[in-house]
Formats: C-alpha cells, structure tokens, sequence
C-alpha cells in the first residue's frame, strides 16, 4: 500500500475515533494515566528495537511456517475499532461489532453452502475445535470421537480435556484418513463423531470427505471438519479450472459442524478463528446459560449466549469484516485470487523439484504446504539418518549470513509416508526429518523459481562441504 496514503488513513482512522470521543459530555483527563510525552518516546525506542527481532514473516523468502502479517487493512480496522475495545460477550459491549461477527460469520457459512446455521468467532481453531468436540460429546456422552493419526495435535488433548474417550484412525501413504481402518473401527467401536482435517498444518493433506460422508449413511456418527487451514480453499474449487480437488470441499455442506481459521488464511490478526454449526437447533441448547450480569440491553442474541468463550475481541470482528469488504469471498477474486497464487506456488514448487535430481516431495502438495527433502542419490544415502541430517544441515545453511538468505521450517514424518519409494531398509531410525514450507502469501509464486534454484545451490555447496 502507497505508505503515503496509508499515513493519511491511519490520522482519518484516530479522528473517527476523536469523533466517537467526543459524542459524549466533555470530562477531564485523570492525572494518573498522563504520562510525559518524551518518557513515552524513549520508552517506544527501546520496545522497537525488541519487537523487531522477529524472523521476516512478510518476506516470500520466509518460506517457514505457518505465518504472515495481517493485510494493513485487517491492522488498521483492528487498530481503530481497539480504541473503543468493543467485546462481543453481548450487545451491550459490542454492538456494531457484534452485528459485523454475524455478516461475516454468514459470508463463511455461504461459502461453505450452508443455509440453516450457527456459529460464531473465537480465539482460534482450537477453541473452536474445543466448542465442537464440545456440541459432539453432549449429543453422544457414550461415544467415541475418532480423528486421524496426522491430525492437529490438539484434537486428543481436547478429548481428554473433556473427558471423552477417542481413538485414531490411520493414515495413508499422502497422509490422509486411511478408509479402511475408518470402517474397521466403525464395525468395533462405538464412535459418535469422526474428525476429518481438510488441509493437514503438517502437509496439508485432505481425509476423504466425499467418501466419509457416504461412510456415515451406513454406520450413523457426526462428522466435525477440522479445516483451520484449509477452509479458504473451499473458494478454488468453484473456479473452472479448480487447482483443488473439488470433492472434498464440495461435501463441506455436509457436514454437521466445521472449524475455520480467519486467522491463517483469511489475512487476520492473531485472535481469530470460527466455528459453524449445521443443525442450530441441536445445538444451541447445549450453550445455554445465564448470566446474572449481562444480556440486559436488548432482547436480540447476544453472542455469548451461543458461545464457550465470555469476553472476545469486537475489533477482531471489526478487521474481518472491513477485510471480507475488501477481499470479499469470492472464486476468481478477492480472497479467491490470493489462494490462487498461493496453491500455484505450491504447485510449481513441486513441479521443479520433480523434475531435478537434487529435491524430493514427501507428497504432491494438495494446497500450499510442501514437504521436500534433499534425494538420496547413492544406496548408502538411501537411509532415513542420512535424510534427516542432510535436511538439518540445508535448513541451516539456508538461513546463514552471507548469501540471500531463505528461511524453512523442519518437520518429522514416518511410514507410511514415503513407503511407496523407500524399502524398509530405509528406516534405520524410527522418524525422518525432512523441511517443510509453507507458501501462504501470494508473492511465493512470484519467487518461487528464485527460491527453488537457492535451494539447490545451497544443496550443492553442501555436499561439496564435509558435515561438521
Ligand atoms: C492451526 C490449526 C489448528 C489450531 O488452531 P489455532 O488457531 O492455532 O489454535 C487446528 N487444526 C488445524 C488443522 C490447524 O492447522
């Protein structure tokens, strides 16, 4: 953004709320809060220099984790809507706010196909995950919740937390849901609810939505979506030439509840996650409860009351909503147009690294999450140990001063992954390490050749170098 106009948007923002100040009797300033202008400024000095000890989440060469900074529209619209610090508990601390959770809540459900709904923001997918582990366990107190071996790690830990009893499902060799081991346990066990992940954080694999939902006519259980990453996708599958594949995400209306995280890829501030249910009339019944302080101003709903969480932010609302206006949730536009980019990066990524000697995939990347390792090009190479030193040493190299920099992420993997390449005599060590990159900001399709022939330079200088 034109950082001069921005400056000007950043004043007319702190007028809107001079004038939001001002719509109420004048009062004087309390002694206690004033503080002298030039200790503020020292004092801000010095918090920069900290702050900005940060890893460059901004840059497409940061081809890390899952991160980036918030679209400068999301910053500012949280910004301003922070200085009244609306919260969306209940209409009487957030209004205005209030009414934008519920349009954009409603654009995401829209987006996913849903016409009869409920749900709300949180503070991230796992709260959310938490209130629809929640809604599965009050409808089935007896049964199980079944989620996947590569499934957010999260998902067990909330079982526990409730008390509920689960079981994992296997995966298969591209790290989805393995079918049959689905509907083994489906014959044994008792399982109310099956957790399936569109978009893996690890891969960003997808469980087969399709044929779970058809897996359901049969045995009867609920199925709970866990797409926090990848539920943005669901825009691709519209577009003519998806880029996604289009089953999965296109049985998202089937589901009965659904987790989303504006958070990651829908250019928000940390603070914000979502939860849509599809059966508001099982579920709200299982929130409801008084609140001897609250609820007063108006007889409307009052978001909390359809919520675990008490006070949450009105300006995290206020962001996505201002976003949603911007970058509306659309195929071949707006939010649509980003992921586009995002999934083609991912995919020429993995189309320059089938093509060389020196790269591998863990798996063809399903969104825009790639798994890669340096290949094993002789038979003594041909060892897990050696794969995971070799990526150690590549993520370190690439981060080391003195060339352009690139900075990866690592993750651990094991069979059966990579089993269709790698016999058993691969596996001299339980795990590989092998990097991940998560190419979530548009500008990596713009760096991608730049960032792939890096790579390989870097690979090259390495094994002309003795390990340490
Ligand atoms: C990130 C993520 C979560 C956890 O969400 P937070 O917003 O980090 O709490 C859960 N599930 C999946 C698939 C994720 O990618």
């Amino acid at each position: 953004m034109d950082r001069k106009r921005f400056k000007k948007l950043v004043e007319k923002c702190l007028d809107a709320i001079s004038e939001w100040r001002a719509q109420s009797p004048p009062f004087e300033e309390e002694g206690a809060l004033k503080l002298s202008f030039g200790k503020v400024e020292k004092e801000f000095s010095k918090y920069f220099e900290r702050l900005i000890r940060a890893y460059p989440f901004h840059s497409p060469f940061y081809a890390a984790q899952m991160m980036k900074p918030p679209h400068p529209v999301a910053v500012l619209a949280y910004f301003t809507a922070l200085n009244i610090n609306p919260n969306n508990h209940a209409l009487d601390g957030g209004p205005s706010t209030s009414a934008m959770e519920v349009e954009s809540v409603s654009q995401i459900a829209r987006m996913f196909g849903f016409s009869n709904f409920t749900g709300h923001l949180t503070s991230g997918g796992t709260v959310a995950n938490l209130e629809a582990l929640f809604i599965s366990r009050s409808l089935h107190p007896d049964k199980l919740i079944a989620y996947s071996d590569l499934c957010h790690y999260t998902h067990p830990r909330l079982c526990h937390l409730l008390n509920t009893p689960s079981l994992s499902i296997r995966t298969d060799g591209c790290g989805r849901l393995d079918l049959n081991d689905l509907e083994v346990k489906l014959r044994r066990e008792r399982i109310g609810t099956v957790v399936v992940t569109l978009g893996t954080t690890g891969l960003g694999a997808w469980d087969p939505l399709d044929e779970i939902v058809r897996l359901r006519e049969r045995y009867g259980f609920r199925i709970h979506i866990d797409a926090a990453y990848g539920g943005f996708f669901r825009l691709l599958a519209e577009r003519r030439e998806p880029v996604v594949s289009p089953e999965p995400f296109k049985s998202i209306k089937y589901c009965d509840s659904i987790v989303v995280d504006p958070h990651k890829h829908g250019l928000q501030p940390y603070g914000c996650g979502c939860v849509l249910f599809t059966e508001p009339e099982k579920v709200v019944p299982f929130y409801k409860h008084d609140s001897p302080y609250t609820y007063f101003t108006s007889r409307d709903l009052h978001l909390g009351e359809i919520s675990l969480e008490c006070s949450r932010a009105g300006a995290a609302a206020a962001a996505l909503w201002l976003t949603l206006r911007c970058f509306p949730l659309k195929p071949n536009t707006g939010l649509g147009a980003i992921l586009f980019k995002t999934r083609c990066a991912a995919l020429k990524f993995a189309q320059l690294a089938n093509k060389t000697e020196d790269l591998e995939m863990v798996v063809q990347p399903e969104l825009d999450i790639v798994a890669y390792f340096p290949r094993p090009q002789t038979e003594s190479e041909k060892r897990a140990s050696w794969v995971s030193e070799m990526s150690e040493r590549l993520f370190k190299y690439s981060m080391e001063e003195g060339k352009p920099r690139l900075y990866l992420a690592k993750m651990r993997i094991k069979p059966p992954l990579l089993s269709d390449r790698y016999a058993k005599t691969f596996w001299d060590v339980p795990e590989v390490t092998v990097l991940r990159s998560v190419l979530m900001k548009p500008e990596h399709f713009t760096y991608i050749r730049q960032i792939h022939s890096q790579l390989l330079k870097n690979l090259t200088e390495l094994r002309r170098k003795p390990s340490e």
